[in-house]
């Protein structure tokens, strides 16, 4: 039995429809799921309905966008209450972020001669919380880029000429935005952010796991953060982080994640809700 914990819709930047996610899904013989659009939980309640009716369990989540040290990382929340006020008026204010960020992009592709239309890019990103593969879409659509690494690697890649800093959270903050929320902070694809450094200090702000299996983390990687996460005594999860067809081939089916590690995660659910739940009043 497997599952795949870190999935992406168009509700962020993949090109899925939650329904199309659980199919993919359930082909692919998965008997849980995870949705972790970045910065939003709005497709949660399409795809929990998608996933009763096919028969599987699914795990509420996002994918929030954090920095330590300088890095960024990503931190995945599960299990989180997906009308927590703390947690919808944060990732409220990302998305805004996002939307800004889209703005300023689009500005420097402009002055460098490329008439792309900032309303272009949201007309096809159609969701609250846009980001560069949308850009990027838009680009390749306009036909000012032939694929959508070229759009990365002439613009989007981190200091290329329309690459805009995003304000970030601290992780200590994403951290006890997802606890306050009833959810589990995870480490996604730590193999892709290169802050070993910072996990000592990120697990003693509170971190519950880190994703061990990742599209892009070879056997090695995986291994050495399996090592990592048996160190700190922490959930080991796992992923495809597929986006649709936004990167070409669908990666959903690359990460069948052993269903053993999902029955710990409910576990530590039901731990941190005894242990965070306030004592009833004598
Ligand atoms: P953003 O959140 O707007 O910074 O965009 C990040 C998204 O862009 C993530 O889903 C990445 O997987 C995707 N991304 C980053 N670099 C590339 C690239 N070189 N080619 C395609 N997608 C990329
Ligand atoms: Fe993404
Ligand atoms: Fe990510
Ligand atoms: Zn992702």
């Amino acid at each position: 039995m497997f599952a795949d914990l870190h999935l992406h819709s168009l509700f962020s930047d993949g090109t899925f429809t939650p329904e199309e996610v659980v199919g993919h899904g359930v082909r692919f013989g998965h008997r849980a799921l995870a949705l972790t659009d970045h910065d939003t939980v709005e497709g949660c309640e399409r795809m929990a309905a998608a996933c009763a009716a096919a028969g599987i369990e699914f795990l509420v989540g996002t994918e929030l966008t954090a920095e330590h040290g300088g890095n960024e990382l990503h931190i995945l929340a599960y299990c989180v209450d997906p009308q927590n006020p703390e947690l919808l008026a944060k990732i409220a204010k990302f998305q805004k972020v996002r939307q800004e960020r889209i703005r300023d992009m689009v500005a420097c592709i402009n002055a460098l001669g490329v008439p792309l239309q900032v309303e272009e890019v949201f007309a096809l990103a159609n969701c609250r919380s846009p980001g560069r593969p949308h850009v990027a879409r838009a680009l390749v659509r306009g036909g000012f880029c032939r694929t959508l690494d070229e759009a990365f690697e002439r613009f989007l890649k981190k200091n290329r000429p329309a690459w805009v800093p995003k304000a970030k959270m601290s992780a200590p903050e994403a951290i006890e935005l997802i606890h306050q929320a009833g959810g589990l902070a995870v480490m996604a694809h730590p193999g892709l952010n290169r802050s070993d450094q910072n996990i000592p200090a990120i697990v003693a702000a509170g971190l519950d796991g880190i994703e061990c299996f990742h599209t892009k983390h070879p056997p090695a990687t995986a291994e050495h953060y399996l090592a990592i996460a048996r160190h700190y005594q922490l959930l080991v999860t796992g992923g495809s982080d597929c986006h649709g067809l936004s990167k070409g081939k669908p990666l959903i089916g690359t990460v069948r994640l052993d269903y053993q590690y999902v029955e710990k995660l409910y576990a530590a659910k039901s731990a941190a809700a005894e242990s965070r739940a306030v004592p009833p009043v004598k």
